[in-house]
């Protein structure tokens, strides 16, 4: 079966529109996903047929809103192969679950004890373990990588030691493309009885992600990175460690039974969903994981391929530009810096021209400084991009360099 990305462009109303009259080329997949109809349909039916708040109500839009909403928990736990879905927490996205560890870790933390992530975390996977360290007065160590943004797996296996309770790194790098060597890392980090967090929230679109397979302990992701709505991601954890971690927020649904002076934890996963959930977010993002779960993964793979070989090879032969991360394996990502202008120059002067990129330090400027870029210009690649989309990048980047000389 071959990958038809035309009939998948199709199912995206927002891709057949116009920037100034030119056709959109959205190549800034790994800041957000674009949302196919069915999702945007789920969001709309949800609310004009059912919205109701979950759990609590004697009626019947709460019965069948609940049903919809916890219906979604199911596909996600099928989705990532969840030991069950009790194991699947939502939460606003990536770094709220990143948080929800991270403020149960603060409190488990002991001062010689100490936490590893790597040089090429997104914000988001640094200053929650950061804030964690301070809080618990624990050491934060940071394993380097090589200057093509490889993980340099010897040196991150020499900074595990008996002290380490958690290693978090990202499946994939936000800004440099990166595929991190997931189960080794695990298998490195469960010698010495750390936990590991896999910050997934650029993995989680590119293939199947099975956490039994990889025998990590979190993984956290992005509702909207997976082309459902934004507001709604997953912290899937163990159950074990799950129903024993401190509780994040307090308040309604996370209780089960409460006096003046006390209150009683609810069960997984309820305990770490205070308050009312984004019910309409759940059930998007149930109905996005659907979609995509639906498609030939191996043709994906392939088409995902095929864009990232026409970039890099015209990124390769491009005079004056410098691709920024290298990594042997790498995925969705290409970020470059141009002698001929600052990365905000290089974006602005694109999104004239219809091509929409992210520019600037991609919430990672420790990465930046390691790698001694003021920031990139990042163009990234989804399952709807076209190799006629890469082409228009090369070509209007021509442009873009001639305006700026
Ligand atoms: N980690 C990585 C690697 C990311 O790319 C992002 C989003 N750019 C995040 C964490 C944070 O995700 P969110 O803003 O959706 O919580």
């Amino acid at each position: 079966m071959t990958f038809d990305v035309a009939a998948i462009r199709e199912q995206f109303p927002i891709l057949s529109r116009e920037v100034d009259g030119k056709p959109l080329v959205y190549l800034d997949n790994a800041a957000t996903t674009q949302k196919p109809q069915c999702v945007i349909d789920a969001l709309v039916d949800y609310y004009s047929t059912c919205n109701s708040n979950v759990h609590r109500g004697a009626h019947r839009l709460a019965d069948e809103a609940t049903q919809r909403y916890e219906g979604a928990r199911d596909i996600v736990a099928g989705f990532i192969n969840a030991d069950c879905r009790e194991e699947v927490v939502w939460t606003s996205g990536t770094t709220e679950a990143i948080n929800v560890v991270a403020h149960g870790l603060a409190q488990l933390l002991k001062a010689d004890d100490e936490v590893l992530v790597t040089e090429m975390e997104h914000h988001a996977n640094l200053v929650t373990w950061q804030q964690a360290c301070k809080q618990a007065g624990a050491t934060l160590k940071v394993a380097p990588i090589c200057d093509n943004g490889e993980l340099r797996v010897d040196e991150f296996e020499k900074l595990l030691s008996d002290n380490t309770k958690l290693v978090a790194f990202p499946h994939v790098s936000n800004s440099l493309g990166t595929i991190n060597p997931v189960k080794q890392l695990v298998q490195l980090a469960k010698k010495v009885g750390a936990w590991v967090l896999v910050d997934g929230a650029q993995g989680i679109a590119h293939g199947a992600v099975d956490v039994r397979d990889l025998g990590c302990d979190f993984y956290a992701f992005s509702g909207h990175k997976v082309f459902g709505p934004t507001g709604i991601g997953v912290l899937w954890g163990r159950k074990s460690l799950l129903e024993e971690w401190p509780v994040w927020q307090t308040g309604g649904e996370m209780i089960s039974e409460v006096t003046y002076q006390d209150a009683r934890w609810n069960e997984l996963p309820y305990r770490l969903e205070a308050g009312t959930p984004h019910i309409a977010g759940a059930i998007g993002l149930g109905e996005a994981i659907r979609w995509f779960s639906e498609l030939d993964f191996d043709g994906m793979k392939a088409h995902e391929t095929a864009l990232m070989e026409s970039a890099t090879r015209q990124a390769e032969a491009f005079e004056g530009l410098t691709i920024i991360g290298n990594s042997p394996e790498k995925t969705g990502v290409l970020s470059f810096v141009m002698d001929a202008g600052h990365p905000a120059d290089i974006g602005f002067l694109l999104d004239r021209q219809g091509i929409a990129i992210r520019t600037g330090h991609h919430c990672a400027e420790p990465l930046m400084n390691r790698l001694g870029v003021p920031g990139t210009a990042r163009a990234s690649f989804s399952i709807y991009n076209t190799l006629e989309e890469v082409d228009a990048l090369f070509a209007a980047l021509k442009k873009v360099q001639m305006m700026l000389a």
